[in-house]
């Protein structure tokens, strides 16, 4: 081993549970790949990475099973269509997401979220901060995504000729999850960039290395947050945004069918199905794709014969909708398959818990996180599973335990309901679940 696996951090790389093999992680901007790209993306993972990735649920990429060796060249082949690890994972503004591609504000919102990447990608000023900051941008409320970001902006409609956003911040799940708080409604477009740069360098300037800005949160409280943003702020005025071409890349979200998607469970997608979702996106979308925080590919074609075509490729390449894996949306981190910090198999356990459901489980929304640091959201489910300990048993081997969260709508995030679950009884609790 050559390279510092702490330094390789900036640029998206993390090591794997499995000495010598990496992870490559990669930002979609505005959750839009391109059809070039996605071919790219499936030649890296024929060439480097077994023939699979892994979109996650903040719609960025993963390649697993890397070589070192193998490193520089993905780099170069991933910049070769504009993409790029840097600031996928360490202490960076990682991914911007958009967590809405299904409501009609999304090729606004994919516009900025765009923007925002530009801008803090790559930018020595926002790189180096105690530890990862998240951005979201929301066409609206539905799925509370906004709830877990360092920084959630949701679409509040348009004031004085601009959009105008609703912005949150100081979320975060983990081991101690944390709302969002409001701290301001209807925020001009040209404040945005001055406002999310001003929060960054206050969470640089004043949090202990290793901990989340909503660690700054809980030790000043929210006024002495925002006072410490005024102080910041004081002085900085509205960027001047010139008019340009700020068309989003995609049209906007069909409204019949509501979805047209492929539904790819755990967000493991091999290499050819990729092709296929590309040739998908040339003929029928415009040439463009979006990955989605549920782990799916979904296409924005024209109306309506757009549509028509894309879903009837999409059943033809076996993404009719039909199958159970299809059908249950379920969220699912790599865990110990490949993650260094995973405790649970997770994939195999959502297999199994799919198998055991019956039509009230089905009806729920699903995610399984193969450890506390919480990356396949479970608290935002209807139904969450978070993979908390490893337990000696008498063998002297280790198994895992699991927590079952339940969420209503009510509730920020959900909250445990069962805990200390082995893989057994948690599969017995979905059961029961009918
Ligand atoms: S939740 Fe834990 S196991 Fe899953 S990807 Fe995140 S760090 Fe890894």
């Amino acid at each position: 081993m050559t390279l510092d696996p702490q330094r390789l951090r900036i640029e998206g790389t993390y090591q794997q549970k499995q000495p010598g093999y990496f992870m490559q992680r990669v930002k979609v901007p505005g959750e839009v790949l391109s059809a070039e790209q996605a071919l790219k993306v499936a030649g890296i993972a024929e060439r480097f990475a077994g023939g699979l990735l892994h979109l996650t649920t903040r719609a960025s990429i993963e390649f697993h099973w890397l070589n070192e060796e193998n490193l520089a060249e993905v780099a170069r082949m991933l910049a070769a269509v504009g993409l790029t690890g840097r600031g996928a994972c360490g202490g960076a503004v990682r991914g911007v997401v958009c967590g809405t591609p299904f409501l009609e504000g999304f090729p606004t919102t994919q516009v900025l979220a765009r923007k925002l990447h530009h801008h803090f990608t790559q930018n020595p000023h926002f790189e180096g901060l105690p530890k990862k900051f998240k951005i979201g941008v929301d066409a609206g409320y539905r799925d509370s995504r906004h709830l877990i970001q360092d920084v959630g902006l949701v679409l509040a409609g348009v004031n004085g000729g601009t959009e105008c956003y609703d912005v949150w911040v100081a979320g975060g799940l983990g081991r101690e999850p944390q709302p969002a708080f409001l701290l301001e409604e209807k925020v001009a477009g040209e404040r945005i960039i001055p406002l999310i740069e001003a929060i960054v360098t206050v969470y640089q300037r004043h949090t202990p290395q290793g901990k989340r800005l909503k660690h700054l949160l809980r030790e000043r409280g929210e006024e002495g947050l925002r006072e410490l943003l005024r102080e910041e702020l004081a002085g900085k005025g509205p960027l001047a945004l010139p008019d340009g071409f700020a068309k989003g890349l995609t049209a906007p979200p069909a409204t019949s069918p509501p979805r047209i998607e492929a539904r790819v469970f755990a967000g493991e997608l091999t290499a050819p199905l990729l092709r296929r979702l590309a040739e998908i996106a040339t003929l029928h979308a415009g040439g463009f794709m979006v990955l989605t925080c549920e782990q799916n590919v979904a296409f924005h074609p024209e109306q309506p014969a757009g549509a028509a075509g894309a879903a009837t490729l999409l059943a033809a390449a076996g993404f009719s909708g039909e199958a159970k894996e299809e059908r249950v949306t379920f969220q699912v981190c790599p865990g110990s398959h490949e993650c260094r910090l995973g405790l649970a198999p997770t994939r195999d356990i959502a297999r199994e818990l799919l198998a055991a459901m019956g039509e009230k489980g089905e009806a729920l929304s699903w995610a399984i996180s193969g450890c506390p640091n919480s990356c396949a959201q479970p608290q935002l489910a209807e139904a969450g599973i978070i993979a908390v300990k490893l337990v000696k048993e008498g063998d002297g081997g280790r198994t895992p335990r699991f927590d079952l969260y339940r969420r209503n709508s009510a509730e920020a995030f959900g909250i445990p309901v069962r805990q200390g679950l082995t893989r057994a009884e948690l599969i017995e609790a979905v059961r029961e679940l009918g």
